[in-house]
């Protein structure tokens, strides 16, 4: 299971390439970098003692250029991104978590549940485009498996082309405690029908005590881990993230980071690490700190450096916006989502994000940053070089080849 599972675009020998790339200058004669750099190369893991200097480092630049190293030696001028499209399938949510400007109440006005047939509908203008629909949602007090067992069969035989990434961690036990059955045997089903990969939605910070400050309720960190390594046990890859910025210190987003990868060390199915700040429209946290542009970079940055395991880090755009995500990809992050046909969660909270890019004009967000635009499948195995400047796709046959080494 374990092989089935290790990413098919793992890079080998990505601790070898670092060693053989040029050091940049703004890192050569600092002993911290340097002695980070030889702790990759040889083989080691960044603690996280060193992790918080390095995260704190008054040189941005050299964390940025050392990430932007690593992230080199793994996937070299290529940026990824996919076409896709969220669908949310419901709003009503049975917990209010703090930071959630997404969820309602079953009496709001506003309050939606799609039917499987609306989200066919939703799905029909893109499904010629799309590779891949992307859907989450509140947790619903009445949805038992069987709801979703119906809503991707009928995803997956109106448009079998399409990869179904579907369910976070919490949604996957609520759904297993209203079906009266384990999260294995719902992930199973769930799988059988056509569930091809879940999010990394809802890892917000483990560390129990700021989950219980900000999501109440939800499942506890252990949970979280768990429910990912069930999945990766029955094939299911998986996305983690990291929402930051609201009440946690810069040692609990290092924590967070340390458990991911222990888990990956477990069961290997983390395909990318997706950190994201909070957007405060319409939540209720005031205390909230937020995240700076810097804090934004650096925690990409140390993201590459501490996730040795976890091949993709993704600048997430839908909430940094285009802009930061077009300085992220040179400071560590390798993916920028995609083309997202439509997304509510993080726009409800704030986010101007623009929407409904062509793939080109995507393309022209990396190709401004000097990096070289791919797309990519949703388990990053097949590719395609995106030109941005003659709007002609140029297949890469050997693409597939070079990722791997
Ligand atoms: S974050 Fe998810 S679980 Fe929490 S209130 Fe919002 S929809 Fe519900």
């Amino acid at each position: 299971m374990e092989a089935q599972l290790s990413n098919q675009v793992e890079i080998l020998d990505w601790r070898s390439n670092l060693s053989n790339l040029e050091i940049p200058i703004t890192i050569q004669n600092n002993s911290l970098f340097l002695k980070s750099l030889n702790t990759l190369i040889s083989g080691g893991r960044i603690n996280i003692s060193d992790s918080l200097k390095l995260y704190n480092t008054p040189d941005l630049a050299a964390l940025c250029s050392f990430a932007d190293l690593i992230k080199r030696s793994r996937f070299g001028n290529n940026v990824f991104f996919n076409d896709n499209l969220h669908v949310n399938t419901t709003n009503i949510c049975v917990l209010a978590c703090r930071f959630c400007a997404f969820r309602k109440g079953t009496r709001h006005n506003d309050a939606y549940e799609l039917s499987a047939e609306e989200v066919l509908h939703r799905i029909e203008p893109y499904s010629k485009i799309i590779d891949e629909v992307h859907s989450v949602g509140g947790l619903h007090p009445q949805w038992t498996v069987d709801h979703y067992i119906d809503l991707y069969t009928k995803i997956t035989t109106t448009y079998p082309h399409i990869h179904v990434k579907s369910l976070t961690a919490v949604e996957l036990k609520h759904i297993a405690t209203r079906s009266g059955i384990s999260v294995h045997k719902t992930l199973k089903l769930l799988k059988d029908a056509g569930l091809n990969s879940i999010p990394g939605g809802g890892a917000e910070i483990l560390v129990d005590s700021v989950r219980d400050r900000i999501c109440r309720g939800k499942e506890n960190s252990s949970e979280y881990l768990e429910i990912h390594g069930i999945a990766h046990s029955l094939g299911i890859p998986s996305n983690c993230t990291m929402l930051f910025g609201t009440v946690e210190t810069v040692e609990e987003r290092l924590i967070h980071l340390d458990k991911l990868r222990l888990q990956q060390d477990i069961s290997s199915g983390f395909q990318c690490f997706v950190p994201y700040p909070f957007l405060p429209d319409k939540t209720r946290l005031p205390e909230a700190q937020l995240a700076t542009t810097s804090e934004i970079i650096r925690v990409i940055a140390i993201s590459r450096i501490m996730l040795d395991n976890i091949p993709h880090i993704k600048a997430y755009r839908m909430n940094i916006g285009d802009y930061v995500a077009s300085l992220s990809i040179n400071s560590g992050a390798d993916d920028i989502d995609g083309t997202v046909g439509n997304e509510e969660i993080m726009h409800e909270a704030g986010s101007k994000t623009r929407l409904d890019y062509d793939k080109h004009e995507l393309s022209n967000l990396v190709t401004s940053s000097n990096l070289t635009p791919i797309k990519r499948n949703s388990i990053y195995t097949k590719f395609e070089e995106i030109s941005p400047k003659t709007a002609n796709s140029i297949i890469m046959p050997l693409l597939n080849q070079e990722m791997s080494s």
